[in-house]
C-alpha cells in the first residue's frame, strides 16, 4: 500500500494530457475513480495514478498517466456534468444541483441562492466533493463557470 501511495504523489507535479483530446488533465484520488466507475471495471483501476479530462466534447473521463488505461463516460455509473449534454446535468453532486435548478431560479427570480446555499454547506464542512464529484474537486468553480454562462446568455437576449 505504501508503495502506491509514494507512487501517485511523486506524479502529482506532472501535467498529464488526455490520449483522446490532448487537454490538459487535472489529477483525481485513485479512490474517486473506483467510487464512480461501474462494478465489472473496478479490479481494471486497483492500480496506477489517473487524470481527470474536463473536455466537454471528450468521452474520456479518467486516463492513467503511465498507460493507455483510460475509462469513458459509459463506463461510470454517474453522469459527468460537465460532459453532458441533455438534461439532467449535474452540478453540485454533494446536495444534488444540477443546470436546471440554476436555469430555472434566475428565469424565474433573475438571481440565484444555490451558490450561497452551497458555499454554506462548505464552510459548514458537509461537502463530500472527493467521494461524489467525478473530477474529485470542489463543485463550485463549475457552478460558478455554469452560472456566468446562463447569465451571459440571458443578457446577450435582453
Ligand atoms: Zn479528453
Amino acid at each position: 500500500m505504501s508503495d502506491v501511495i509514494s507512487e501517485s504523489v511523486s506524479n502529482q507535479d506532472s501535467t498529464p494530457s488526455c490520449a483522446e483530446c490532448k487537454a490538459q488533465g487535472r489529477p483525481v484520488p485513485r479512490k474517486t475513480v473506483l467510487l464512480m466507475l461501474k462494478p465489472h471495471l473496478l479490479e481494471q483501476a486497483m492500480t496506477g495514478s489517473y487524470s481527470f479530462c474536463s473536455s466537454s466534447d471528450c468521452p474520456v473521463v479518467y486516463f492513467e498517466e503511465q498507460s493507455d488505461r483510460r475509462f469513458a463516460i459509459e463506463d461510470l455509473r454517474v453522469r459527468v456534468g460537465v460532459k453532458a449534454k441533455t438534461d439532467p446535468i449535474p452540478l453540485c453532486y454533494c446536495f444534488g444541483f444540477d443546470e436546471s435548478h440554476l436555469r430555472e431560479e434566475i428565469s424565474e427570480t433573475g438571481t440565484t441562492t444555490v451558490l450561497d446555499r452551497i458555499s454554506e454547506l462548505i464552510r459548514e464542512g458537509l461537502c463530500a466533493c472527493e467521494s461524489r464529484n467525478p473530477s474529485g474537486a470542489c463543485c463550485l468553480g463549475e457552478v460558478n463557470r455554469t452560472l456566468k454562462r446562463i447569465v451571459g446568455r440571458r443578457s446577450l437576449l435582453q
